[in-house]
């Protein structure tokens, strides 16, 4: 039984962000009791009134449910939800700070303006993307704001979902991992995700748990991203070697991927990641490694660099294709060409522009002197936010009219489903880049486009 007098906790999330809203909806969805929680007051406004702030998948339609069920709430009231909730589950931002390491202002920011308010023992739990060592500078605060006479715990539970997919992602985890100091704190994380495993086990299914101590449980976080982030650029770095050899690396892709121990997923060679975590994520945790003494992490610095190359990469592809003028290689003469740019989302099935390859890519293009058209079907309003500097369109067709090239940049079933004879009918020139590697070169070439994809045969 908690102090509050509950055996079914009740919940806040600290931060209502991709990562918070999706949360308090989806636990709010479990059966919780869920009160969101953030600064933003027009962010908390939108979800009170069923509006998701950002695009997922699927959520709009829980959190109607939710809000109707009374389950879910929102506020900017701190005095509010520390007299409400049993567990706190901190989910701000943990943007880059200087030289790559993390800034954990809004963490410092959300725990300050919480535990003060605190009348009986709670715990908190990270689910930001943290360094090494927060739980324990954690803890240290609130020693230091909370009431003398209230026990606080801190425990963490990193938090692996994929925007586009979180829905699913936070209903169904592929595992969960609980980093805590106490039994109490194990039994605390137990009940507050008991609505996840009472699902799985409806649905005959097993949702790994792993329990350990808190610093490891940091690290599990930042450790899968780097790994994953390291295959990625892995298989970019062979795109190049695709292109010196006259090799393809699609093909060599789905060859190594056959290899269980190599696996397909994450071997899609392309325009390289980027997005709100990804990049910040190696970036702090290698500056993390620095600080604690270990050399070993600094390759972490090639794979961001061979990751930045993919974006020249595609304007040195583009000033090829066009003819254009090369003998400054970084900085070619694009003035005067039209080029669609398809895609501004860091990846398809959402809204989120931050450190998109594709925004990057289109404004190198547009430094360069290209007339540029960009268009996402989700997109658009971010990234007329983050690169007002840019021209956009309300179409696929209209990004791409009259245009000289056409780039994909952004993975959307809109892109991979176009027809390519028909949008031969609205662009100047028939030249397509396929930055992401998801359209079969058969099919363009065949009905007369020049194609060409990263890696793949005669990318020049
Ligand atoms: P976001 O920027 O979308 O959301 C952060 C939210 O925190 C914002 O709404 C902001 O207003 C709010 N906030 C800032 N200061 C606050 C304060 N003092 N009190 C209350 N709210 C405050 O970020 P996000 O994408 O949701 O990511 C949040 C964290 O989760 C990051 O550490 C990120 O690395 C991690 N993460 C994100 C994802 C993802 O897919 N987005 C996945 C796993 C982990």
């Amino acid at each position: 039984t908690f102090p509050s007098g509950t055996t079914r906790p009740r919940l806040t999330f600290i931060g209502t962000g991709y990562l918070g809203a999706t949360y308090a909806i989806c636990f709010a969805e479990l059966g919780y009791e869920v009160l969101g929680v953030d600064v933003d007051t027009d962010k908390i406004e939108n979800l009170r009134s069923g509006v998701v702030p950002f695009h997922e998948p699927g959520l709009d339609e829980v959190l109607h449910r939710n809000l109707d069920s009374g389950r879910l709430g929102f506020t900017t009231d701190f005095a509010e939800a520390a007299a409400f909730g049993d567990v706190h589950f901190i989910c701000v931002g943990t943007p880059q700070g200087p030289e790559g390491v993390a800034d954990l202002r809004y963490v410092e920011a959300a725990v300050t303006s919480l535990v003060p308010h605190l009348d009986r023992k709670v715990m908190l739990v990270g689910k930001s993307t943290v360094p090494v060592g927060t739980t324990e500078w954690i803890r240290d605060l609130c020693r230091r704001f909370a009431p003398t006479d209230v026990a606080v715990e801190v425990a963490w539970s990193p938090e692996f979902l994929q925007e586009g997919h979180a829905v699913e992602d936070v209903l169904r985890p592929d595992r969960v991992v609980f980093g805590a100091s106490s039994d109490w704190a194990i039994d605390a994380l137990y009940a507050a995700h008991k609505g996840v495993f009472d699902l799985a086990m409806n649905e005959d299914r097993e949702v790994p748990v792993v329990i350990t101590d808190v610093a490891t449980a940091e690290l599990v976080k930042v450790a899968s991203n780097a790994f994953l982030a390291t295959k990625i650029s892995f298989i970019n770095a062979m795109a190049t070697m695709c292109d010196a050899a006259g090799a393809d690396v699609a093909q060599l892709a789905r060859a190594m991927g056959y290899d269980e121990r190599i696996g397909s997923k994450f071997l899609r060679a392309g325009v390289g990641f980027g997005g709100g975590c990804l990049p910040k994520d190696i970036r702090a945790f290698a500056a993390r490694a620095e600080q604690l003494g270990v050399t070993d992490l600094r390759f972490l610095g090639e794979i961001d660099a061979i990751n930045r190359r993919r974006r020249t990469r595609v304007v040195e592809l583009a000033a090829a294709l066009l003819g254009c003028d090369v003998s400054r290689p970084t900085q070619p003469d694009l003035s005067g060409r039209r080029i669609a740019v398809l895609g501004a989302a860091f990846k398809p099935n959402t809204d989120d522009v931050r450190d998109s390859p594709a925004l990057a890519v289109a404004s190198l293009l547009q430094g360069c002197g290209a007339d540029l058209r960009v268009y996402d079907p989700a997109g658009l309003q971010n990234a007329q936010a983050a690169a007002p500097h840019l021209t956009y369109a309300k179409s696929l067709e209209d990004a791409a009219r009259d245009a000289d090239l056409v780039c994909v940049l952004t993975a959307w079933d809109e892109f991979r489903n176009v027809e390519p004879a028909a949008l031969a009918g609205v662009v100047r020139q028939t030249r397509i880049i396929d930055a992401m590697n998801c359209l079969d070169p058969a099919e363009w070439i065949g009905v007369g486009w020049t194609y060409r994809g990263l890696g793949r045969y005669g990318s020049p």
